[in-house]
């Protein structure tokens, strides 16, 4: 499953540790036996919001004399009981089913459980989408969303990942509508107004990856090796649904190759569904993506998100569909996986340096979770919900465990083990500890040592990497601090680079004691060094003075540097080191540097790196540097042909908060860009503009006006442009004006992406607001907190915890208490505390960060005077 399609910004929850109050060790149930097939026989009352039909259970039992059986089957109406067309007693508390057997079990005589029961308005696992008044338009579609525990709410099951059987789901549903579910299509049959849809999958699964999706859809047939790959998406979409999904042949063709198995069912169905409450579902052989994923033509320029969703989903049907984990505790061998796909698909699709920055980003995801919410071994199985465990640990450190141990085999063994661990596995669960069994029988590799660090406890290493060298005696000291408190023990290539062609040799470096890498203008030798203690001092002889060091080259490993090189060593990594993310690294360090001398080095990057992930980050460094110079260095990123890149340059130029970047902005906005996103980027950069304390500056209802302007003319994909523009306005905190402009597209009718936008720009305009106005934001947030709908909570959890009011916790912990969805509930928890620690301190701090700022803009006018000074008496 893939959750982060939304923009849901959760910046910034300080909270200690992952386990709530309440969190307990959670186990899989014993076992009565194995299920070997579930039927669904259903008929759908859509405008009613309801169905009744029967749920058939197939299950041999484990042992003799079992009389009762446990299912879970929550708020669902149970009519009747029948084991093996007998009717029989039962006991239903609303959780729970308990089926009274008038024949305890006899080992290897399987018994059928068939259960009637209906259901009305479901809140959870079954979702009915009709228009309303507000939405007149909004499709008819019914769709399921089974993990992680809620199946049990659609249908009595055995609800857990350990459980796996064939299925078959047999639909009755009104006429135009078509029922698309798991495995094959088996028979259809017209019954006058209805047509009856019977799915039959014939390879075991959980019951969480159960699913049926109903619609008016169009259908669009593609294929692979004689297998259909079909594309559901509402009619007048069928070329969206092309340009979005058209090359996942090519990806099932791709991973069947890496994983060393072909795709293991009959069909691929991928349905896009409206108001889809996470960003895609690996369903078995029937994926489930939000509606909101399908790129029109001019989305289609900058948007990798949803090719990357695509493959996430995809390689689920490997990794969560084909080898099934034994308990969600496990989920990232899945979920670890799926993001690590989304780097191979990358570097597939677009090299390297891409894969490698598309890692980094997934890696400081990771970070970002890690330094403000939580920290948590990957592998726990203490939590109060299991979805509370699909966070950034699950996911990106996941993905960034695998590259790790693909970067400890080596390319052969890695795929071997990966290949073997798929086939040795197919269709059946797993754990942790199979992954690694499986790598000691490929390879003979114990990977304990990078398990224990990386998956069984929290945290990563956090490095300092200092270099000198000595001309006399030609030896380069690298001296390297970990400065978390847990220690690490790793192996680290640090790698001394050349800018001359010099000696030819592998470009594995890393493996060995001693290596070489070169390429056509870099040559670097590389050293392998155990780093395990707090502070080390490695010396290398060397021929010659390098001119940059790569300390971990290639960046295999998770950790965060921060490299205290001097700049001319910076300037040479960042001119020439082959690996995009140490130029990266050496950019930051730049960045943090300052002064004329790594603004210029920064500036020529920016126009001239190879790959735009490195100009894109560069942009974000060149903000950092309190220089006016910083302005005619970023500006002429504005033309780079790359939309990520002007995207980066336009946020840039929004933080440096100056009257020119204002005046060079302002066009972007007025007259449109190719790219949505950039544009979206601009009306959100010239609020932060307007917002600033500057001597000049643009007026304010000038902006306002201009924001408005494109709230009233710029409806358009996903609301992108228009979300932009309320991220403006959501700048300008003390504007009332601003205000009431966000809270008019808080109503209901406005469509709902830009909807939620406005909903979570109440948050950050919230703190400069009159006393008034902050009442008005409090009750409009009241009155949303009462939507049921998930975005729109967490949409009001996120703009409740930018509030500084302890007014807002009311809200917050009333939404804790009483919202359906285990994830509400926990992020509406971690707002509370951080609201806490914002209410205390707040009026203290901002009266000091304002007098700060003023003084941080007196001395950069200075600065930058004094360095071109200084630039012009150089020369
Ligand atoms: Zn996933």
């Amino acid at each position: 499953m893939l959750q982060s399609y939304f923009d849901t910004d959760n910046n910034g929850h300080k909270h200690k540790s992952f386990e709530l109050p309440g969190a307990k060790p959670h186990y899989n149930p014993d076992r009565p036996g194995q299920v070997e097939h579930i039927f669904l026989d259903l008929n759908l009352d859509i405008l009613n919001q309801s169905y009744d039909g029967t749920c058939t259970i197939q299950l041999k039992p484990v042992r003799n004399g079992i009389d009762r059986l446990t299912l879970d089957a929550v708020s669902l109406n149970i009519h009747s009981v029948q084991v093996d067309a007998t009717s029989t007693t039962y006991d239903y508390d609303g959780q729970q089913l308990q089926v009274h057997l008038a024949n305890p079990t006899q080992t290897g005589q399987s018994i059928k459980i068939a259960i009637a029961y209906s259901v009305a308005k479901p809140q959870r696992g079954i979702y009915f989408i009709t228009p309303d008044k507000h939405y007149p338009n909004k499709p008819v579609q019914v769709w399921t969303q089974g993990e992680d525990e809620d199946s049990r709410f659609w249908f009595p099951c055995f609800d857990y990942p350990g459980q796996l059987a064939t299925s078959e789901i047999r639909v009755r549903v009104p006429k135009p509508y078509i029922a698309i579910s798991n495995g094959r299509l088996i028979h259809t049959e017209e019954n006058g107004d209805y047509k009856i849809f019977h799915w039959l999958q014939e390879q075991v699964h959980p019951s969480y990856l159960m699913t049926l999706a109903v619609g008016d859809f169009a259908e669009i047939q593609d294929e692979w090796n004689g297998k259909p790959v079909t594309y559901y998406v509402e009619k007048g979409r069928e070329e969206d649904a092309r340009r979005s999904m058209g090359k996942t042949p090519c990806m099932v063709e791709f991973f069947s190759q890496k994983y060393g198995y072909p795709y293991a069912f009959p069909k691929y169905a991928q349905v896009c569904v409206d108001d889809f409450i996470f960003g895609g579902m690996e369903n078995t052989s029937t994926t489930l993506l939000t509606d909101r994923c399908l790129l029109d033509e001019r989305a289609a320029i900058d948007n990798r998100l949803t090719e990357s969703l695509v493959a996430h989903e995809l390689a689920h049907q490997w990794f969560g569909d084909l080898v099934v984990i034994k308990h969600w505790s496990h989920a990232w061998i899945k979920e670890g996986m799926a993001s690590y796909s989304e780097v191979m698909w990358t570097e597939q699709e677009y090299g390297a340096e891409d894969a490698a920055y598309y890692r980094l980003l997934e890696a400081r995801n990771y970070l970002a979770e890690d330094s403000s919410r939580y920290r948590r071994p990957i592998v726990t199985h203490v939590y109060r919900e299991a979805i509370e465990l699909y966070d950034r640990h699950l996911y990106e450190k996941g993905s960034c465990v695998y590259h790790m141990i693909r970067a400890e085999l080596g390319e052969e063994l890695f795929w071997r083990a990966i290949q073997t661990f798929v086939q040795d596995n197919a269709h059946n669960t797993v754990e942790t500890v199979d992954l690694l069994r499986t790598i000691e029988k490929i390879t003979g590799r114990n990977l304990l040592f990078l398990f224990d660090q990386y998956v069984y406890r929290g945290g990563h290493p956090e490095f300092k990497v200092a270099y000198t060298w000595d001309g006399d005696s030609k030896l380069a000291k690298v001296t390297v601090t970990q400065t978390q408190n847990e220690l690490f023990d790793l192996k680290i290539p640090i790698a001394f680079g050349y800018t001359r062609e010099s000696g030819v040799g592998s470009r594995e470096s890393g493996k060995n004691a001693e290596g070489e890498i070169s390429n056509a203008t870099t040559h670097c030798k590389a050293f392998t060094v155990r780093v395990n203690e707090k502070e080390q001092s490695f010396y290398f002889p060397l021929e010659e003075k390098p001119q940059f060091i790569s300390f971990d080259a290639n960046n295999n490993y998770l950790k965060t540097v921060s490299l205290e090189y001097s700049i001319p060593e910076l300037k040479a990594q960042l001119q020439f080191d082959p690996d995009p993310i140490s130029r990266i690294y050496a950019a930051e360090a730049l960045g943090k540097k300052g002064g004329l001398e790594a603004l210029n080095a920064l500036a020529e990057a920016l126009k001239s790196d190879r790959f735009w992930g490195v100009k894109v980050e560069v942009a974000k460094q060149l903000a950092q540097i309190k220089l006016d110079q910083a302005f005619e260095a970023l500006v002429v990123g504005l033309n780079d042909e790359n939309p990520l890149v002007r995207r980066a340059v336009v946020e840039a130029l929004g933080n440096i908060k100056t009257y020119a970047s204002y005046k060079a902005l302002k066009p972007i906005v007025e007259d449109g860009e190719r790219s949505y996103y950039v544009e979206a980027a601009a009306a959100r950069a010239i609020g932060i503009i307007a917002a600033a304390k500057l001597e000049e500056k643009p007026r304010e209802e000038k902006v306002l006006k201009l924001l408005r302007s494109i709230l009233e003319n710029k409806a358009g994909w996903n609301e992108v442009v228009r979300s932009g523009a309320i991220a403006g306005l959501s700048q300008m905190k003390t504007s009332a004006e601003a205000l009431d402009l966000i809270l008019e597209y808080t109503r209901l009718g406005v469509p709902q992406a830009l909807r939620l936008a406005a909903v979570r720009a109440l948050g950050a305009i919230s703190t400069g607001q009159s006393a008034a106005n902050l009442e008005r934001i409090l009750e409009r947030l009241t009155e949303l907190a009462q939507e049921s709908f998930f975005l729109t909570q967490v949409s009001v959890v996120t703009a409740l915890g930018q509030m500084e009011t302890p007014k807002a916790i009311a809200i917050l912990q009333t939404l804790a208490t009483q919202s359906l969805d285990g994830r509400v509930q926990r992020i509406a928890e971690e707002a509370v505390s951080k609201v806490q620690s914002a209410a205390g301190s707040e009026q203290a701090v901002k009266q000091l960060r304002d007098e700060i700022d003023q003084l941080k803009k007196q001395n950069q006018t200075l600065m930058s005077r004094l360095e071109s000074l200084e630039a012009k008496a150089a020369n």
